[in-house]
């Protein structure tokens, strides 16, 4: 499984890395020249609404397992197991039973509270990120090409479109690691740009993760804006060739910077 595909138990895991030091959203800057908005999903249009340790404290208690690590010991392995797991339920189970293994418990312990977490993580309970449902509804109105570029399983993003009620909102989704190679790989990009008859320059993608969303984007040309969340640290550990064109600390900070598209 590839590090950018996790359909993540926790958008932060992705996000929040890198530098800060760019331009930020202001209404004195508007993004010229874009008629076309591609959007990430997990961390930038949704979330879910358990964080990752309410849903472990819920899959303990389902299991019947006293509750033996927390969700930083969980996070601490995703990179040790990344590779080899297939997908995110692979990937959870081989990092509980890591931990049980450390912890001198039983494995079966690992695996069964790792299959409760499963049961537990209900991918109809997502909310908007700060402001992204009404910026998807002002930028559709104001007439941009509106897509999605997602690394993760159809059903379960579907899920997740239509529990939010924004499934008509996009012209097109690709669905990366699945239909495509997972972002940043240019071929989930170029397939959204190609449906909509975009040019990448008149393209913005938005995304939370500078390594798949930010580097992958711009590697084909396109315009920028990462969202930050409620990261406000700069580290640069996330590379200095990736740099983004915005800084966003919300995705609704993109009305400040979208005027309307033009045609
Ligand atoms: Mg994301």
């Amino acid at each position: 499984m590839d590090d950018s595909n996790k359909t993540r138990d926790d958008t932060a895991l992705s996000h929040r890395r890198g530098p800060s030091n760019r331009r930020r959203a202001s209404n004195s800057e508007p993004i010229d020249r874009v008629d076309t908005v591609l959007f990430d999903l997990d961390g930038t249009v949704c979330e879910y609404e358990r964080s990752p340790g309410e849903v472990l404290g819920a899959a303990f208690d389902r299991a019947g397992v006293e509750p033996f690590f927390d969700v930083t010991a969980y996070y601490d392995r995703f990179g040790a197991f990344v590779d080899e797991s297939e997908d995110i339920a692979a990937l959870r189970r081989n990092c509980f039973v890591d931990i049980a293994n450390e912890r001198g418990r039983d494995p079966a312990l690992g695996r069964a509270v790792a299959e409760a977490f499963a049961s537990e993580r209900d991918h109809a309970r997502v909310i908007f990120v700060d402001g992204a449902g009404d910026v998807l509804t002002h930028l559709d109105g104001q007439g941009y090409g509106l897509g999605l570029v997602t690394n993760g399983p159809p059903g379960t993003q579907r899920t997740k479109l239509d529990s939010l009620g924004v499934t008509d909102r996009f012209e097109t989704a690709v669905f990366a690691g699945h239909e495509t190679p997972s972002k940043p790989h240019p071929e989930p990009f170029t397939r959204a740009l190609d449906t909509l008859g975009a040019q990448p320059g008149q393209t913005l993608f938005v995304g939370d993760s500078l390594d798949s969303d930010i580097a992958g984007a711009q590697k084909i040309g396109m315009q920028t804006a990462w969202v930050t969340g409620d990261n406000t640290e700069s580290t640069g550990a996330g590379g200095g060739e990736v740099s983004p064109g915005f800084v966003l600390e919300s995705t609704g900070d993109l009305r400040a910077v979208l005027s309307g598209p033009d045609q």
